[in-house]
């Protein structure tokens, strides 16, 4: 079968790449060759990948094929996915999209990619990211900024916007990203894919280059919720190497795709229709609602969480606080980049920074420097752990009355590139529906749920904590009932 020509007229998702993998019409190494083709022509005016692995990702398909041929075939064995390039690959160069770390190599993986290579899969490369996950649209990437595939001129969203660009476009199955303040999310919203980012200890955070730890996940960005559930059966789980682990046993996640909503009582929280918000965005966001609705989901449309206006100003002390500490580690002395064209070893530590940094991580460790200062700690960062405390548990209430929360993902589609760069605040608010769902720790997952003038909008729908079987489930049923998940850009 010649697999560059089905990929050309139609993306595979996992569970159909796995169809043709187990019934032998496909091998491993012929369905991660015509990847590697694909990168190599597309990717050029994509850039969703900072390394591409061409000879890893080929053994791994011969290793993948003697699997199927023992008959020991599992969901992801031989299916060529992505990572995100602050997640941990061993021997392969994890850079964070920074100067900083542009020759690291790590000597371990991270839990979740030695899981994804434990059963079988193929990795063919690592993804552009905003630098240290520090934004909402790649263009603080020090390597370039990823684009869009629905229009080459606009942003794919970010930080993981490497990752959703490569799975829209046809260059990945799937991919994985991490989501500290909508991540995983905006970036999937944009790009017209599924995105979920897990409740907080869902999925190990071990070998996953730390930004803000109270708040970081890793997750999937898949073309599908079936797609999405198999990864989470993969990934998530107990790992005594993250201290913040959950020790929660993990259900089959593929038990949750029922197309039945009935008995679910679904929030609309007011708040989320936030002002300077696209109208279309929040007028086929209410159409969505309507569909949840008809599929047997009884909708609240006055629920509120009144806190959530606090958020993005919490996010915006807390993140950089951690940040400022997490970066600390950065000095040139032990791996990553190093200045070492000076007299002393203060100037050296300095001028790393100074020139291993981008402007934003800078603006963060400044910021979060700041609000952790003597003087400053009371009025900033521990009222901001308050704020937070009152957030969380406005989640825990509202969760008494409701099983899930709808939103939209973003309040506009996806951005011309250079749009927001002058002003950091514009840039912000690209997050203000994804940012309090990291606060509280609960999970959300974006999927496709319509388009504007030819640019995806993004249905967010947020969970009690660990409660991913449930969005998955209404997630799965909206995506049955509709046919925005099966467009594709013509790239
Ligand atoms: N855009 C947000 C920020 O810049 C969230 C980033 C993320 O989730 N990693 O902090």
């Amino acid at each position: 079968m010649e697999v560059s020509l089905i990929l050309n007229q139609k993306r595979l998702t996992i569970h159909e790449a796995h169809d043709l993998l187990k019934t032998r019409q496909l091998s491993s190494v012929e369905l991660t060759k015509a990847y590697l083709e694909r990168i190599r022509e597309i990717d050029p005016g994509v850039h969703a990948f900072v390394t591409v692995t061409d000879e890893l990702a080929l053994k791994q398909a011969q290793k993948a094929d003697g699997i199927i041929a023992r008959g020991d075939i599992g969901p992801l064995t031989g299916i060529p996915g992505l990572i995100k390039d602050n997640i941990c690959t061993r021997g392969v160069l994890t850079t964070c999209s920074s100067k900083m770390l542009a020759n690291f190599v790590p000597p371990y993986a991270a839990t979740v990619v030695e899981r994804l290579e434990a059963g079988g899969a193929v990795v063919v490369g690592k993804a552009n990211m905003d630098e240290f996950a520090m934004g909402s649209s790649t263009e603080n990437s020090a390597i370039f900024t990823t684009r869009n595939p629905w229009d080459l001129s606009r942003v794919p969203g970010g930080s993981s916007g490497g990752s959703a660009a490569a799975v829209v476009a046809g260059e990945a199955v799937y991919a994985l990203g991490s989501d500290t303040g909508g991540s995983i999310r905006q970036p999937a919203g944009f790009c017209s894919i599924t995105g979920l980012k897990p409740t907080y200890g869902l999925v190990s955070r071990y070998g996953l280059v730390a930004f803000a730890s109270s708040l970081d996940q890793i997750g999937p960005l898949t073309q599908d919720v079936t797609d999405c559930a198999l990864v989470m059966n993969a990934i998530a789980g107990h790992d005594p190497r993250d201290s913040t682990s959950a020790p929660n046993p993990i259900p089959d996640y593929t038990h949750s795709l029922k197309t039945d909503l009935t008995g679910l009582r679904l929030g609309i929280p007011r708040e989320y229709f936030v002002e300077g918000m696209q109208t279309q965005v929040a007028d086929a966001i209410r159409v969505a609602i309507s569909q949840l609705e008809e599929l047997g989901a009884t909708v609240n449309r006055a629920a509120s969480l009144p806190h959530t206006r606090y958020a993005l100003a919490v996010y915006y002390i807390i993140a950089p606080s951690e940040a400022s500490a997490n970066l600390a580690r950065y000095d040139g002395v032990k791996y990553g980049f190093s200045y070492q064209d000076t007299d002393n070893m203060w100037e050296a530590m300095e001028k790393t920074r100074q020139y291993g940094f981008g402007p934003e991580v800078k603006r963060r460790i400044m910021l979060g420097t700041y609000a952790l200062s003597a003087g400053y700690y009371d009025a900033y960062y521990l009222k901001a752990q308050k704020v937070r405390t009152i957030i969380r548990q406005e989640f825990d209430e509202i969760f008494k009355q409701f099983d899930a929360l709808i939103t939209p993902t973003s309040p506009t589609v996806p951005f011309k590139v250079g749009e927001k760069t002058a002003d950091p605040l514009q840039m912000y608010l690209s997050d203000v529906c994804t940012l309090p769902i990291n606060i509280a720790g609960v999970p959300a997952i974006s999927i496709p749920a319509g388009f504007v003038e030819g640019l995806p909008i993004g249905m967010q729908i947020i969970g009690r904590p660990f409660g991913e079987e449930t969005i998955l489930q209404i997630a799965y049923a909206y995506e049955q009932a509709t046919e925005w998940h099966k467009r594709r850009p013509s790239i």
